[in-house]
């Protein structure tokens, strides 16, 4: 289960991370909306909502503005964006990459094709002959195994977030641990150990013994994304509205695999193979408020067991922002 303390966030404000997030925004709105340009800059900080400092928000868009990303121009007491720069923005976003249905350059008959290419491993082991391994990376011996595994052409152009450096990890039964020391909190994302009709490799708990931890405790109003498997979509949904939350949406995880395909040998599900998860999001103790800019597929490769795909964390840090919730604590 992971856990953000709005403090921890909130104190951050002002730092790189807070002022690469403004001037991404700041980029993302001179793109979409070029008629509103010029802008001036307390007005654009109005309509961006963003949680910082004027004085900090100017700081910040004169370092952009020296780095060539976008143009200000000063006007009596007033400094106006009248510009978006082509380079990319701060913060990295990878939406869509087109993948070459050729797979492999090698195999492109289109000169110069610009979508992206796969590149062969192969190892003393490879036997080329006997073509793609059908796993890919969810080939439990890819040291030994003779087929063929792959790797993007290029290493991946974009880095994934990293984990936040005031993140404190707690490591505990979660049937004994002392919850109410923890605080509270804006945000959840908790990935409980369901009990499934499959031999695990962890220790799995009863929906009631799930529904017997001590969540509301921990928030007072926020969100909780609950990640489910498809046979607890019912019991998840139950479970939410136990704990005080209206379940306001479903965000669903596409697996890919390699080769950015759907990751059809997922090796989970009973009558299909599952290349899918649900993650419900409850809200409690707010007015539902929209967060349209956000999509509610994630397409990421599967990875580990049980691990989740980092993009959720992007997510949730734009959906809820540090500072933006309308309750005092
Ligand atoms: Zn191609
Ligand atoms: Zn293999």
């Amino acid at each position: 289960m992971a856990l953000a303390r709005r403090h921890d966030v909130a104190a951050e404000v002002g730092t790189s991370e807070a002022s690469a997030m403004a001037l991404a925004q700041v980029v993302a709105f001179g793109r979409n909306h070029p008629e509103l340009l010029p802008i001036d800059l307390s007005s654009l900080l109005r309509r961006l909502a963003l949680p910082i400092p004027l004085d900090n928000f100017q700081r910040t868009l004169a370092d952009a503005a020296r780095d060539g990303a976008i143009e200000l121009q000063a006007f009596d007491q007033w400094t106006f964006l009248t510009h978006v720069g082509s380079l990319a923005p701060a913060t990295p976003t990878r939406r869509f990459v087109h993948y070459c249905p050729s797979t492999t350059r090698a195999a492109c008959r289109e000169l110069g094709c610009a979508k992206a290419h796969f590149v062969p491993i192969t190892t003393r082991k490879t036997n080329v002959a006997l073509g793609d391994c059908k796993y890919l990376d969810q080939c439990h011996r890819p040291e030994s195994c003779a087929y063929i595994h792959y790797r993007p052409e290029a290493p991946q152009p974009l880095p994934l977030p990293t984990p936040p450096t005031s993140a404190t990890a707690v490591v505990g039964d979660v049937t004994a641990l002392d919850w109410h020391s923890l605080g509270k909190f804006d945000a959840i994302i908790m990935d409980p150990p369901w009990e499934i009709n499959m031999k695990l490799s962890y220790a799995t708990l009863p929906d009631a013994a799930i529904q017997g931890l001590p969540i509301a405790s921990l928030q007072d109003a926020g969100w909780l994304f609950l990640w489910v498997t498809t046979g607890k979509l019912v019991a998840g949904r139950r479970l939410l509205r136990h704990w005080g939350y209206t379940v306001v949406d479903d965000i669903v995880w596409v697996k890919v695999d390699q080769l950015q395909r759907v990751a059809a040998q997922g090796r989970t599900g009973h009558w299909l193979n599952h290349s899918h998860e649900h993650c419900l999001v409850g809200q409690k103790g707010l007015a539902v408020s929209a967060a349209r800019a956000e999509c509610d597929v994630i397409v990421a490769a599967a990875r580990e067991s049980s691990r989740k795909p980092d993009e959720l964390y992007g997510l949730v840090e734009r959906c809820v922002r540090a500072g933006t919730l309308p309750h005092p604590r």
